[in-house]
């Protein structure tokens, strides 16, 4: 028998955070410690906008340094992790609403490694992303409607002890940071839909995740573009009834970064 394995939605924030010492990062490795071991992870990346959906499906997926004025030592890292072909293949496969493709020139990018690098420090486990299907290009992603039923076709993955991560953040909004602090004052539209969202992750209101920009206008602010929040989407979207969700993490980063996590099941 296989563990059915949680489901994670991660706030991955700065690149910073790859080398850095702090209550986010010391969340993650906790983290780490305390989850079953899983046979594969799949990340849906942030950090990786397609036309349609796709998977990576090679053997030894490289690592992408896709950030830009950082510190010599962030590109000077690797996760060598290996990659799932078998797993991924099996999504190309099984998902039925939308076509899936395999990849084979993608790799890690920062919304997976910078995590996994905390969670799984060893890089022993094998690791796939799937990426966020745009209609043309990154200011036309498909409805979140889309996300969210190809998310719930994911399930039986659980089953088969993968552990899928939607790696982003809640609030995201780089116009507005305050680079230099990290520890930089929150602002009140930031914390506002960081409320609502959470509330609404409590009571399971995914109608209301879903149709965010209802929210008003913190949610324009809040999510400037969609790639960051859909990550979010597809974790709740493998909520099944009655499963509990827990925040293990909490907290913004310079100001108008939300750093939350949670862990289903
Ligand atoms: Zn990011």
């Amino acid at each position: 028998m296989t563990t059915k394995m949680p489901v994670l939605f991660i706030g991955h924030g700065s690149p910073m955070n790859i080398i850095m010492d702090n209550s986010y990062t010391r969340s993650l490795v906790e983290l780490g410690k305390r989850l079953p071991r899983p046979k594969a992870i799949l990340v849906v990346s942030a950090h990786w906008l397609t036309t349609g959906t796709s998977v990576t499906c090679m053997e030894r997926p490289r690592t992408i340094h896709d950030f830009y004025g950082f510190p010599d030592e962030l590109y000077a890292m690797r996760y060598p992790s290996p990659g799932a072909p078998a797993e991924a293949r099996l999504v190309t496969e099984n998902v039925k609403g939308v076509k899936v493709t395999c990849n084979s020139d993608w790799g890690l990018d920062h919304a997976s490694w910078a995590v996994l690098r905390h969670l799984y420090p060893h890089a022993d486990v094998p690791v796939f992303e799937m990426s966020l299907a745009y209609t043309f290009n990154e200011w036309h992603p498909k409805p979140l409607r889309y996300h969210y039923d190809l998310a719930a076709e994911l399930a039986d993955l659980r089953e088969r002890g993968v552990l899928i991560i939607g790696s982003g953040n809640i609030v995201h909004n780089l116009a507005q940071i305050d680079f230099e602090n990290i520890d930089a004052d929150v602002f009140d539209w930031a914390k506002e839909f960081d409320d609502q969202v959470r509330s609404n992750l409590l009571s399971g209101n995914h109608e209301d995740l879903i149709n965010y920009h209802y929210m008003g206008d913190t949610a324009s602010l809040a999510v400037p573009t969609l790639d960051h929040y859909l990550p979010m989407i597809y974790a709740i979207a493998l909520q099944e009834k009655n499963e509990p969700l827990t925040f293990f993490h909490e907290g913004f980063q310079y100001g108008s970064i939300s750093m939350r996590c949670f862990k289903i099941g």
